[in-house]
C-alpha cells in the first residue's frame, strides 16, 4: 500500500496535493507543522513524506533529520523537501540533513509523482564539484609586498583609521612567479577585487598562507571574489588548529548559520595542506615556519625569495616579557627566565638578517601592563626583537583596534628614536593599507 504524508502549514498546498495523489492512488496522511508531522510518520510509517522547509514549531531540516534517526522503522522512506527559497545553502543542507529531492515551489503534483514512482531523474546529490584544473593558469609576475589589512582584532574604519586604514590583516606578496596571500582578514576583499580585474578572463593560481585561524585573519575569505570564479586554483596553506582540522575551521564560518554560501560550494578549486612540516616550498620559494606565543595555534612565516626575504609574525607576544609579570603564572624563576630569553633568541634567530619585516606591535609600553598574555606584542619589543636581528625594514603591524592614526604616528616616531639611539640603520614604518614595498630592494613603491 503506497501512502504519503504531507507535513507544510500551507492548507492549500496540502489540498492540491492530496487531490492530485489520492487520485493516483495513494494514501494520504496530513500534519500542519513539522512537530506533528513527525509523530504522524511514526504511527503510519509511510512511503514517503513531503515536507515544507519552513514550518511552525520545527522545520523540514529537523523533521529530516528526526526521521533519518528512526531509519530502522522508516524502512525505504523517501523525502521529499518542498521550499518557497531557492537558496543553493538550503538544498545543500536539505540534502545533508537526509533529504532525497529538493524541489522549490510552486511544485506541480505530476513533478512529485514522477519522484513517488520513480521516474523521474533524481535531483539528491551535492550540487555543484569543483571545476577541473586549468593547465593554462596564468602565472603573476613581479616582485612586491602589498599591504591590504593591517588591523589587529575586528575592523576598524571611520574617520580616525583612515590614513593606517581599519581592514584586518591581509598581505600580499608577489615573488618568484608565485602569487601568495598572507592571512584572510577583511583586507583580502580588496585585494580580490583587484585581482579579478587585473586578470579578468584568465586564471588564477594563488597561495593562501594562514598564521592561524583566529577570525581577524580569516574573516575576509567568504568575500574573496576569486574564489567565487571557477578556473582559479587557490591553494589553502596552515596549521592545525586547537581542536578541528583546517578545513573545517574554514567551513565553519561559512555555515548557513552565519553566511549564505558554504565553503565548498565555492566554484573556485580551492585546496589544503595542513601542513606538518616547519620548511617547505611555494614554487621556488622557501617557506618556513615558526611558532608564534599566542593562543591557540599559530605561527609566523618566513619566505627567502630570489630578490628578498621577508618576515610575517602578525601575532606574537615576547616570551620574556611575559613571564616578567607575575600575573601571567607560573615559576618565576631563574630557570623560567632563561627558558623565555632562548625562546626569544630563537626568533632573533629565525629572523635573521630578514629584509623586510612584518611583526605584531599592537601596544605600547604602558598598554600591554593590562593586556599581558593576550598574545601580542609591545612595539618596544618589536623593535627590540628587529634590531637584533638585524632586519633591514620593520613594519609595526596589528594594529590595535583602539589605535587613531595619531596615536600609531606617535608610536612610530617613537620607534624610530630607539632604532637612532642604536646608532642602526634599519627603516621602521607602520604598516598602512595600500603600501606596496618593493623587494628589489629599491624602497617604497
Ligand atoms: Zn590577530
Ligand atoms: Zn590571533
Amino acid at each position: 500500500m503506497k501512502s504519503a504524508l504531507l507535513i507544510d502549514d500551507d492548507p492549500i498546498v496540502r489540498k492540491v496535493l492530496s487531490k492530485a495523489l489520492s487520485t493516483a492512488g495513494w494514501t494520504i496522511h496530513e500534519s500542519k507543522d513539522g512537530e506533528e508531522g513527525i509523530q504522524a510518520a511514526l504511527q503510519h510509517h509511510p512511503t514517503a513524506v513531503i515536507c515544507d522547509l519552513l514550518m511552525p514549531r520545527c522545520n523540514g531540516f529537523q523533521v529530516c533529520r528526526a526521521l533519518r534517526e528512526r531509519a530502522g522503522e522508516l524502512t525505504g522512506l523517501k523525502i521529499i523537501v518542498t521550499t518557497s527559497r531557492g537558496f543553493a545553502t538550503d538544498r545543500l543542507n536539505a540534502f545533508e540533513s537526509g533529504a532525497d529531492h529538493y524541489l522549490v515551489k510552486p511544485v506541480l503534483a505530476e513533478e512529485i509523482l514522477k519522484l513517488l514512482e520513480g521516474t523521474a531523474s533524481t535531483t539528491a546529490g551535492l550540487p555543484h564539484s569543483a571545476a577541473p584544473p586549468n593547465p593554462a593558469a596564468q602565472l603573476p609576475v613581479g616582485n612586491l609586498l602589498r599591504f591590504w589589512g593591517v588591523r589587529g582584532s575586528i575592523p576598524t574604519p571611520g574617520p580616525n583609521t583612515v590614513f593606517y586604514g581599519g581592514n584586518t590583516t591581509c598581505v600580499e606578496l608577489r615573488a618568484d612567479n608565485q602569487l601568495i596571500i598572507l592571512d584572510s582578514g577583511s583586507g583580502i576583499r580588496l585585494l580580490g577585487q583587484q585581482l579579478v580585474e587585473e586578470f579578468k578572463e584568465r586564471s588564477l593560481e594563488l597561495t593562501l598562507l594562514l598564521t592561524h585561524t583566529h577570525w581577524d585573519h580569516i574573516q575576509g575569505f567568504p568575500f574573496f571574489a576569486p574564489a567565487y570564479i571557477a578556473n582559479n586554483q587557490v591553494r589553502i596553506i596552515g596549521y592545525e588548529g586547537y581542536r578541528k582540522g583546517l578545513e573545517n575551521t574554514l567551513a565553519v564560518q561559512m555555515e548557513s548559520s552565519y553566511f549564505p554560501i558554504g565553503l565548498r560550494q565555492l566554484p573556485s578549486n580551492i585546496s589544503f595542506i595542513e601542513q606538518r612540516e616547519m620548511a617547505f616550498h611555494v614554487g621556488p620559494i622557501r617557506a618556513r615556519a615558526i611558532f608564534a606565543n599566542h593562543p591557540s595555534v599559530c605561527v609566523g612565516y618566513r619566505l627567502d625569495t630570489s630578490t628578498g626575504s621577508v618576515a610575517f609574525l602578525p601575532d606574537h607576544e615576547s616570551y620574556s616579557r611575559m613571564r616578567l609579570h607575575a600575573r601571567a603564572g607560573g615559576h618565576q624563576g631563574q630557570e623560567t627566565f632563561d627558558y623565555c630569553r632562548a625562546e626569544d633568541q630563537k626568533l632573533v634567530e629565525f629572523l635573521r638578517d630578514v629584509d623586510v619585516l612584518v611583526l605584531d606591535s599592537q601596544y605600547d609600553e604602558t598598554e600591554y601592563q593590562t593586556h599581558v598574555g593576550w598574545g601580542h606584542s609591545c612595539y618596544e619589543d618589536s623593535v627590540g626583537t628587529a634590531l637584533a636581528a638585524g632586519a633591514k625594514r620593520l613594519f609595526l603591524f596589528h594594529h590595535d583596534p583602539g589605535h587613531d592614526d595619531a596615536r600609531i604616528s606617535r608610536m612610530v616616531g617613537h620607534a624610530r628614536e630607539m632604532v637612532a639611539s642604536h646608532q642602526s640603520k634599519m627603516v621602521v614604518e607602520a604598516a598602512r593599507e595600500g603600501l606596496t614595498v618593493a623587494l628589489a630592494k629599491a624602497g617604497t613603491v
